[in-house]
């Protein structure tokens, strides 16, 4: 289902979310809380054009809380009313259309100063694909509104599904491309199964989590798969490989002459990590500093 983002592609869905920029009070903004700056379109101040924003955090299910809580921080920070929430069992989900009323409090206000009667907010979901827009519309609607799949370049008639009495939101979410360009972001967004194992290598995206793991989460993996052996450098490629020749070991991953089948080791790895059996994780630090969670 992974999009191929031509420059056509790019011009097409921008347009198509200014075009519905004009019919909303709010954007929210959907990020996936485990990757909360790759799972973020490089160019969404421009496109969004100073409407009002909220910032979702979603799949905070699969995010390390403490992170979470640090992401939600940073963004405040920027100016950005932001929620965590988690849109497959629907965790926090009524903090968005409360949060939307909050941010465009004003705006409600002149209209009841004025002696009008103010209608519901309208909102438009926006997000890279994967991120959960989908699923987090029918949370929204509580029922089954928008086919999951991304098509950017085709559009259907829109309609306004209701979100309790006060909000509205339309039913077609605005998709936007991730930041393709840099590689570390494809990585990260691969990790998390945003992008396709046809476009990366399963070797190599297996071997990229385990060395961002090796480091600030090393317990997990330690405890996950009963390693012994610490890499003494993290950074040193060889060291990682051996970690995951360890973990094909243990899981049983072993072809001919005993030799680690690293394929089978790597698609155990991303299953787990996708799945969250390896706990609640985040790859991006809003600060260096991050602690590391303690297991
Ligand atoms: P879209 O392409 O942005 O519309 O993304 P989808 O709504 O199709 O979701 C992509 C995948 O992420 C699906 O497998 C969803 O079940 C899953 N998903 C969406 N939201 C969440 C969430 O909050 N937590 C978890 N664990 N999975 C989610």
């Amino acid at each position: 289902m992974t999009i191929q983002w031509f420059p056509g592609h790019m011009t097409r869905a921008k347009r198509q979310i200014q075009e519905k920029l004009k019919l909303i009070d709010i954007a929210i903004e959907l990020l996936d809380a485990r990757v909360p700056l790759s799972s973020r379109n490089p160019m969404v101040d421009d496109i969004l054009q100073g409407k009002p924003r909220l910032i979702v955090l979603n799949k905070s299910d699969l995010a390390d809380p403490r992170a979470t809580e640090q992401w939600m921080a940073y963004f405040a920070h920027e100016g950005h009313e932001c929620v965590a929430v988690d849109s497959s069992t629907g965790t926090r989900v009524n903090e968005i259309p409360i949060k939307a009323k909050e941010i465009l409090h004003e705006k409600i206000a002149k209209q009841i100063a004025k002696g009008m009667n103010p209608r519901a907010v309208r909102g438009l979901i926006v997000g890279i694909p994967n991120v959960g827009k989908s699923t987090l519309i029918n949370r929204l609607a509580g029922r089954n509104i928008a086919a999951t799949g991304d098509k950017p370049g085709v559009t259907k008639g829109q309609q306004w599904i209701k979100v309790g009495t006060e909000m509205e939101l339309l039913d077609t979410p605005g998709i936007l491309w991730p930041k393709f360009e840099d590689q570390l972001v494809g990585y990260r967004l691969a990790m998390t199964g945003a992008i396709r194992e046809q476009i990366l290598n399963i070797d190599d995206i297996a071997f990229f989590a385990v060395r961002e793991l090796a480091g600030r989460y090393w317990k997990v993996l330690k405890e996950r798969y009963e390693l012994d052996n610490a890499p003494s450098d993290p950074e040193d490629n060889e060291q990682i490989v051996q970690v995951m020749e360890d973990i094909g070991r243990k899981r049983g991953c072993l072809m001919g002459g005993g030799r680690v089948d690293l394929e089978k080791a790597s698609g155990i790895i991303l299953r787990d990590l996708r799945a969250g059996k390896l706990g609640r994780i985040t790859l991006e630090a809003p600060y260096d500093d991050m602690p590391a969670r303690e297991v």
